[in-house]
């Protein structure tokens, strides 16, 4: 489909309070934002809106700075759209009237061309972060208005993008260049919907057309610096998706984040001009990235080399770089993908990555990150990458921190939490349809009227979940609900009478009657413990399983196996048992189950000798993977070696 099947409920409309977010979003609002405003002042980046630098002094404002209050500005604004508050709202007038005086009389604004490399400005658009930063800005201007709205900030947007309009395209006297960074592809369109001026559609348009077009314009940009084009600093265009056109790609390479972005981007495009050969290079990186390249977290990305992809299939475990930002990505590309066509294949990615390789990058205390997702932390990798300067070594410990030089993955988790009810509902003209099951309500525009849904549920705890519909009048339309691709078996009840032989289509059942306020549906998805492989490809899997419940992967941690863990056995045959356990990691379902561990009493000197059973029994204990490392530091597997 080149136009989009539904639209998300606006962020307004949706209210959380089932007990998991609720508690998450909770921690986000009172924790994170506050936190990492904190962090943002501490480290000089508040201060460099100032103006204020002068050579020699420090900390030197870097690239990528005012993406960092941008994201936060966005977050703390998703925060407030559900949550007022006086003194966040006054904290974030205070950055605007920073930001607002960083513009400079032609538009431009960008705090480190103006005041480390003035005359410098749009002369290295493959390395130098500048239409990424004005990505961001634009996307906090939309999310500033839509959440108050005041055009302090939109207008400063604005006034941006008719800069950067006048300054790139086709016409004579123009730059055909596009960002090193993807972002302000989406950016453009949501500055689109939320003005109306279609400009900012076309330049968006314009940023993915030219994308990878000969000859190149990374190289033609180098050689007006006086520089050599095969310095580039990855050597390959694949780095950020400009080795070929757009609608000539097939396989995700390079660089994950911007490669979601870019891809996210995209559909936008696609969905606004209805473009076939877009559509269709979607469809195929869809399929390449979710069939070969995709951690069972939704973490993708294996190599810190790129920060990106690798081969198909290259999904190696301890080394995994999963940047918490690539997950998010993943996220924002899933949705897009989901709105195009209702079909549960894009939601069950979206769920997967949210609940596992996004989660995890956020400490349960709210300040503590992670940067990278590894799904085996054995605690012996560290100092294995001395070849990495010692500034950018946080991001690949293996336990979390309060921060890192390069800050994107905090801010951007903290703004995806905190509009996390764009991701539940859509609504079209004929159907209210339900993504994910998180308890709290919405009111969705469908058959004319406003419907309103209350939903209530543990999930991803336990898999009763009841939907209560609540239409001004009584209309019909259909009621469709995602059936999670984890679940076998499924029941369904409308006001207590069994819908007998549902059928799913697409990933979703579609209940179609005309509806009266306090109609009750109830689903109950059975949710056992589940063992799952690999493909036989994945190398590092082979021979291993790892725990799924409902939506959550499984890991083990040092915390609760008192044994190397890459040494246990699970029997493929184990009975593993779930219970709840309130007090544990902000009460979370634990996994039990009987296994073996090798027995390594006896070995003394030895290095090797012949095959025999020594091994003994030994209880494991699993918790979802979101929430390792908040008790000190530990190994931690996913992937846990198997009988058979
Ligand atoms: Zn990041």
């Amino acid at each position: 489909m080149l136009k989009k099947e539904v639209t998300p409920a606006p962020l307004g409309n949706v209210t959380i309070d089932g007990p998991f977010w609720a508690q998450r979003m909770k921690i986000n609002r009172e924790r994170t934002i506050p936190y990492e405003y904190k962090m943002l002042k501490k480290t000089g980046r508040v201060d460099s809106l100032k103006l204020g630098w002068k050579p020699g002094k420090e900390p030197v404002p870097h690239i990528f700075w005012d993406s960092d209050i941008a994201k936060w500005i966005e977050a703390a604004s998703y925060s407030l759209t559900t949550h007022p508050d006086s003194k966040l709202d006054s904290l974030i007038n205070g950055l605007v009237r920073l930001i607002t005086k960083v513009q400079q009389p032609d538009g431009y604004l960008n705090t480190y061309f103006t005041v480390v490399e003035p005359g410098k400005r749009w002369t290295n658009l493959c390395d130098q972060h500048e239409l990424y930063c004005a990505g961001h800005l634009f996307e906090a201007a939309v999310a500033h208005f839509q959440a108050t709205g005041k055009r302090t900030l939109l207008d400063v947007a604005c006034r941006y993008a008719g800069h950067i309009d006048a300054t790139f395209g086709r016409e004579p006297g123009k730059k055909r260049g596009y960002p090193g960074h993807e972002e302000i592809e989406l950016a453009l369109m949501k500055l689109y919907h939320v003005t109306g001026e279609k400009r900012y559609a076309n330049l968006a348009k314009f940023f993915v057309d030219e994308r990878g077009q000969q000859a190149h314009y990374f190289d033609r940009e180098a050689i007006e610096r006086g520089e050599d084009a095969a310095n580039f600093r990855a050597r390959t265009y694949e780095y950020n998706q400009s080795h070929k056109t757009v609608r000539e790609q097939d396989k995700v390479v390079g660089h994950a984040v911007r490669a979601m972005y870019l891809f996210s981007g995209t559909a936008d495009v696609t969905a606004e001009f209805s473009d076939e050969g877009l559509r269709a290079a979607l469809d195929h990186l869809w399929n390449n990235l979710t069939s070969k390249c995709m951690y069972i977290t939704g973490g993708i990305g294996p190599t810190r080399q790129n920060e990106g992809f690798t081969k198909d299939y290259d999904l190696s475990n301890e080394t995994a770089y999963a940047e918490t930002c690539a997950a998010i990505g993943l996220v924002l590309w899933a949705h897009r993908m989901l709105q195009f066509e209702c079909d549960g294949c894009y939601a069950d990615i979206m769920e997967r990555a949210l609940y596992n390789g996004v989660l995890s990058g956020v400490s349960l205390d709210g300040e503590k990150f992670f940067y990278v997702n590894p799904l085996t932390s054995l605690d012996s990798h560290q100092g294995d990458y001395k070849d990495v300067p010692e500034r950018m070594r946080a991001r690949l410990e293996p336990y979390r921190q309060e921060w890192f030089e390069c800050a994107c993955c905090p801010p951007n988790i903290a703004r995806l939490i905190a509009s996390l009810g764009n991701y539940v509902y859509s609504q079209s003209e004929t159907d209210a349809v339900v993504h994910l099951y998180i308890g709290g309500t919405a009111s969705l525009r469908v058959a004319g009227q406003t419907v309103r849904l209350r939903l209530d549920t543990r999930y991803p705890w336990d898999g009763k979940v009841v939907i209560t519909v609540e239409p001004e009048t009584p209309a019909s339309f259909g009621l469709k609900l995602r059936i999670p691709a984890w679940c076998r078996e499924f029941s369904i009840k409308v006001n207590g009478a069994a819908v007998k032989s549902p059928q799913v289509k697409r990933g979703y059942i579609q209940i179609e009657r005309e509806w009266k306020a306090g109609d009750r549906v109830e689903l109950r998805f059975s949710m056992p413990v589940e063992l799952v492989k690999a493909h036989p490809k994945v190398r590092d899997d082979i021979g291993r399983v790892a725990i799924q419940r409902g939506p959550l992967i499984y890991c083990l941690e040092q915390a609760d196996n008192n044994a190397s863990l890459n040494q246990i056995v699970l029997p493929r045959d184990a009975k593993l048992e779930a219970h709840f356990e309130p007090d544990l990691l902000s009460g979370v379902v634990v996994i039990h189950g009987d296994g073996f561990v090798a027995d390594d009493s006896d070995w003394d000197n030895q290095l090797y000798r012949f095959v025999s059973d020594q091994q003994k029994c030994f209880r494991i204990s699993a918790i979802p993977y979101y929430a390792w490392n908040n008790r000190g530091r530990g190994e931690m597997e996913i992937w846990i070696r198997t009988d058979t």
